[in-house]
């Protein structure tokens, strides 16, 4: 473990421009569980990625709004904090390196840590818009209401999350920033979502160099230049000497 620690650390001081690809996994030691770890089928003989669905939205909203809160905690998100993961990112752009942390998660924590160039690829709780307006709504305003309406049309609100069937707006520009980095760390992702999990593949491709944090193997593994299988806080803290 520890010449793989060494050899990360050498990667992070040779690179100027590092791209953060994250995923659930960062957000674990803040208390916000991963996808992969929660079992098979939701409820109603439906899996995750059926419930947190345009399809499922459109077809019953009231029913989507009742299962997306459980699943993602919403009531919560304000209470979680960013752990020693989000903050190593963060400091890395302290210490003058130029960061963009491309994000799976929807939890806000990079931003909270303090990391300023940050892309949510798939877009975030803290608000919710209205699909006929486009008039956003605040958590507050969707905590406050079991099946949230627009205040000015009253359309069903959606969250502002990329749901299952809809299309990444941000991926050309994640793709752009990974093929132009010295170096892409990819941190807690099972790399199972698809079109994310070929950002690694392409990078590795197009010369970048490339390591990946991770409790277990994924299914991308091939596509790393350095494969460190452990948690990303006692992996990040090892990195910063502690
Ligand atoms: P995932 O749940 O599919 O995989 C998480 C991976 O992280 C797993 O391989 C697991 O072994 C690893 N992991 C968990 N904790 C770790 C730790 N402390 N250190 C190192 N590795 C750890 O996550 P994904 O690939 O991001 O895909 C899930 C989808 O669900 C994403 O699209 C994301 O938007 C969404 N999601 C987001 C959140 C959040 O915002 N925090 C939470 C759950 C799911």
């Amino acid at each position: 473990m520890s010449e793989q620690i060494n050899r990360l650390r050498q990667m992070l001081e040779q690179a100027e421009t590092i791209v953060a690809l994250t995923g659930a996994g960062m957000s674990t030691e803040s208390g916000i569980p991963d996808f992969r770890s929660a079992n098979g089928l939701w409820s109603r003989g439906m899996s995750l990625a059926e419930v947190v669905s345009i399809d499922y939205f459109r077809r019953d909203p009231e029913a989507f709004w009742q299962a997306f809160r459980e699943i993602f905690r919403i009531k919560l998100i304000g209470d979680y904090r960013p752990n020693e993961g989000h903050q190593f990112l963060a400091e890395l752009e302290q210490q003058g390196k130029r960061v963009t942390v491309l994000t799976q998660n929807i939890d806000g924590l990079h931003a909270r840590a303090g990391s300023g160039r940050v892309l949510e690829l798939h877009g975030s709780l803290l608000t919710a818009s209205c699909p006929s307006c486009d008039t956003t709504h605040a958590l507050d305003y969707v905590l406050h209401h079991p099946l949230p309406v627009c205040r000015l049309c009253h359309d069903v609100l959606k969250p502002d999350v990329v749901l299952y069937g809809e299309a990444v707006p941000l991926i050309e520009l994640a793709f752009d920033a990974a093929l132009q980095a010295d170096l892409l760390l990819v941190m807690g992702s099972s790399l199972e979502v698809s079109p994310v999990n070929l950002i690694p593949l392409e990078a590795a491709q197009a010369g970048v160099a490339t390591a990946l944090i991770n409790y277990t193997p994924t299914r991308m593994d091939h596509a790393f230049d350095l494969r460190i299988l452990g948690g990303i806080g006692e992996t990040c803290r090892a990195l910063s000497g502690a």
